[in-house]
Order: structure tokens, then C-alpha cells, then sequence
């Protein structure tokens, strides 16, 4: 599973200039049909995706380019389930998010579940990626924060931010860019490999 541009255009355009790398080994992505429409729980109601399906041309291997908005196995948005964290991190129950997101209660505890349960090392994986892409790494590294999974989405926004002010792309949400580095698998079962 590879993550690409939100937009179907930009995603062409790449594809079609060689520019997407396959996650196995490393060869070029070119054009090989389109995976199944799906829809996904956006802020503001369902957005469908429709994703493209990539052969690698140098071992073969078939990939689905994931949109950045989505997350490996989860119905929201990148965007949602980020907003969900953030709250937990602050402090707010599973009961108080799922009304304030309009979304189960069931569903936010699954987040949370997954979250807590690889925070520590989503934290120090984000912290590297933020050490690496940061001018002076001391001066943005959170301090620690009330609990692991709270830590962890304090390095993750600290990423977003060196990230963007590395890479000049000051406009992309945070979740967009933590979905794009993560390849959509923030809450897949076995990331990041321990
Ligand atoms: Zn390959």
C-alpha cells in the first residue's frame, strides 16, 4: 500500500512521469487500473475515493495507491480520527469526542485502543522523522506530555510541523502529511514494526 496525492490528477501526473516508488523494492510505479470506490467519513460527510492501482516494473508487485486523506482499515478521514486523538490528548473522555466528532463512541474507543496501545514507539519513530527534517531539532522537541499517547501526538504534530517548514508545504494539514509519512498505516495492526 503506497499513499499518494489527495487529488486523482496529481496522482496521474506522477505516475505517469515515474515518480512513485514501489514500498518493496524500490522500482517504478506505473498505471494499472483503478481499485474499488469507496466512500470515507469526511468532517462534512462521505467523500468517495476511488483508488489507482500501481504495477511496480521492476518485481511486479501490484499496489493500491491509498488517498493521503485515508488510513489503512478506518472509515474516516485521516483528518477525523487525528481530531480525536488531539482531544484525548487534551484530556476529553471517548464519550465527549464521539459527540463533539459525531461518531460512535465505539469507534473513537477503537482509535484510542490502537493508539495508546503503540504510542511509545509512534512517538520515537515520529521523533526521528521530526530530528531529521528539523534545523535545530532541540528547539522543537515537545516536552513531555501527561501520558504515552499524548506524548506520541505531541511528536507527531511536532513532524507536521518540520515537515512543512522543510518541505515548504506550509497549507497541508497535519493528518495529511502524518498519513502521507506513514503510508496511511497510523492505526494498521503491526505499525510501526516494533
Ligand atoms: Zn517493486
Amino acid at each position: 500500500m503506497v499513499t499518494v496525492e489527495v487529488t486523482v490528477a496529481a496522482v496521474e501526473q506522477r505516475l505517469a512521469a515515474g515518480e512513485l516508488a514501489c514500498p518493496d523494492c524500490g522500482g517504478v510505479l506505473a498505471r494499472w487500473g483503478w481499485g474499488r470506490s469507496r466512500g470515507l467519513r469526511g468532517p462534512d460527510g462521505v467523500v468517495t475515493v476511488r483508488p489507482r492501482r500501481a504495477r511496480c516494473r521492476s518485481c511486479e508487485a501490484t499496489h493500491i495507491l491509498l488517498p493521503v486523506l485515508s488510513l489503512l482499515r478506518r472509515a474516516d478521514v485521516a483528518e477525523v480520527v487525528g481530531m480525536g486523538l488531539e482531544l484525548a490528548a487534551a484530556g476529553w473522555g471517548c464519550r465527549r469526542i464521539a459527540v463533539r466528532l459525531g461518531r460512535p463512541v465505539t469507534t473513537v474507543r477503537g482509535w484510542l485502543r490502537c493508539w495508546s496501545r503503540r504510542a511509545a514507539l509512534t512517538a520515537a519513530v515520529f521523533t526521528s522523522w521530526l530530528v531529521a527534517l528539523a534545523d535545530d531539532p532541540a528547539a522543537v522537541l515537545p516536552a513531555p506530555a501527561r501520558t504515552a499517547a499524548a506524548d506520541a501526538v505531541c511528536a507527531v504534530t511536532g513532524f507536521a510541523f518540520a515537515a512543512r517548514a522543510r518541505l515548504g508545504m506550509l497549507k497541508v494539514p497535519t493528518w495529511l502529511l502524518v498519513s502521507a509519512a506513514c503510508h496511511g498505516r497510523l492505526l494498521a495492526p503491526g505499525w510501526p514494526p516494533a
